[in-house]
């Protein structure tokens, strides 16, 4: 069987690695790689192909930038030609991104069987472009591989239930498989290895649309995290898109703060090393929120609804509500408090396998 792969930003890199080693591992399938260039540099693309050893791509689009319109008609029409010369037997796409739902729609066009891993999430909150790309992309998948239960009852409720396979999550996966080296520690600048090895921090990550593109809503947050860092040093590895929407005055009021540690994006080994030793992490990203849980790190989620809700029904995720809540003060009360034990929702680790047997088997 013949896969190709299209991945694009970061979560989907690290998600990619985990089929891409475990196809690579089997002699009945073989995988083409194509990368959509969304995200494209050292920091956000090249260092996951290195650290993860991830195949190099075969096809690189080089589409990034532009409106939301634009970059996904961008990548379909680069893209077109890549699947017509490549003739996969399957298209396979992970998560919510432009690149997710630009491959979800050409593969469907040719009439290729797509298969969407991370299929069924739902915020229920249609001003995220990330739940039009999802909502769209599960409705032309043939094959749709759920990491939770509640993933597969959001299918249900929008008629979808044929081919729906709840697999876990493949971050789970990945967490596992790098998240557990004694090595990782070692890729640490020395100032963040001296305050990781406190473990009396916090780890703050925001890139999500709706908080940097909203200057009153970076700002509180913001405010929140310098309100915070008078409490607890925070690490605060800066988004490319936070960074470029983050004023001057504000951006010096970070870096003059001697408990901020503000630094580049942070590769995914060093990230995962950071996430297992903090005593709180503070954030707007998806796979994060589930990261901390792994490591059973308490997580404070700066937006108003979540994916991952079976996290904030068992305690070890609280929402704030950015426009309304003190954020800093909220935050605090998370620190260092613990969900409930026994509760994994996420599967076993074995999720690549399990996906790549059920396409085998079709
Ligand atoms: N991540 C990383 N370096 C960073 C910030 C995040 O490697 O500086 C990883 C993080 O550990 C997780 C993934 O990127 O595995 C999450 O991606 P992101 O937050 O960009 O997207 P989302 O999950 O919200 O779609």
């Amino acid at each position: 069987m013949k896969i190709l792969t299209i991945v694009g930003a970061r979560p989907q890199f690290i998600k990619a690695a985990m089929l891409n080693r475990a196809i690579r591992a089997r002699n009945d399938m073989s995988e083409v790689l194509v990368h959509t260039g969304q995200h494209h540099d050292a920091q956000m693309s090249d260092v996951f192909f290195q650290q993860l050893d991830i195949q190099r791509p075969q096809h690189s689009l080089g589409v990034s930038g532009g409106t939301h319109g634009d970059m996904t008609g961008r990548m379909m029409i680069a893209l077109d030609p890549v699947l017509q010369v490549e003739r996969p037997d399957l298209v396979l796409v992970y998560g919510d991104t432009n690149s997710t739902l630009a491959a979800a729609v050409c593969a469907s066009k040719f009439g290729i069987p797509l298969a969407h891993v991370e299929a069924g999430l739902r915020s229920f909150n249609r001003a995220m472009p990330e739940e039009i790309n999802r909502v769209l992309t599960d409705h032309l998948a043939n094959y749709l591989f759920c990491p939770t239960r509640t993933a597969v009852e959001n299918l249900q409720r929008e008629g979808i239930v044929t081919n729906v396979h709840d697999v876990g999550d493949i971050m789970y996966d990945a967490a596992l498989h790098y998240g557990n080296s004694p090595d990782n520690a070692a890729l640490l600048s020395a100032e963040l290895r001296e305050v990781h090895q406190t473990r009396a921090y916090v780890l703050a990550t925001i890139h999500r649309q709706e908080n940097t593109d909203a200057p009153q809503r970076l700002g509180r947050i913001m405010d929140g995290i310098l309100e915070l860092a008078d409490a607890h040093p925070v690490v605060l590895p800066l988004h490319p898109r936070t960074r470029g929407k983050l004023d001057d005055a504000t951006l010096k009021r970070l870096c003059e703060h001697k408990q901020v540690y503000l630094t580049e994006p942070l590769g995914y080994l060093e990230m995962l090393q950071l996430e297992r030793n903090a005593q709180l992490i503070l954030t707007d990203s998806g796979g994060v929120q589930k990261e901390a849980f792994f490591f059973k790190v308490p997580c404070a989620t700066l937006r108003d609804q979540t994916e991952w809700k079976e996290l904030v029904d068992h305690g070890w995720n609280t929402l704030i509500d950015v426009s309304i809540d003190p954020i800093a003060d909220r935050a605090l009360r998370c620190y260092g408090r613990a969900g409930h034990a026994d509760f994994n929702p996420y599967g076993e680790g074995h999720t690549s396998e399990t996906i790549l047997s059920t396409l085998i088997s079709a």
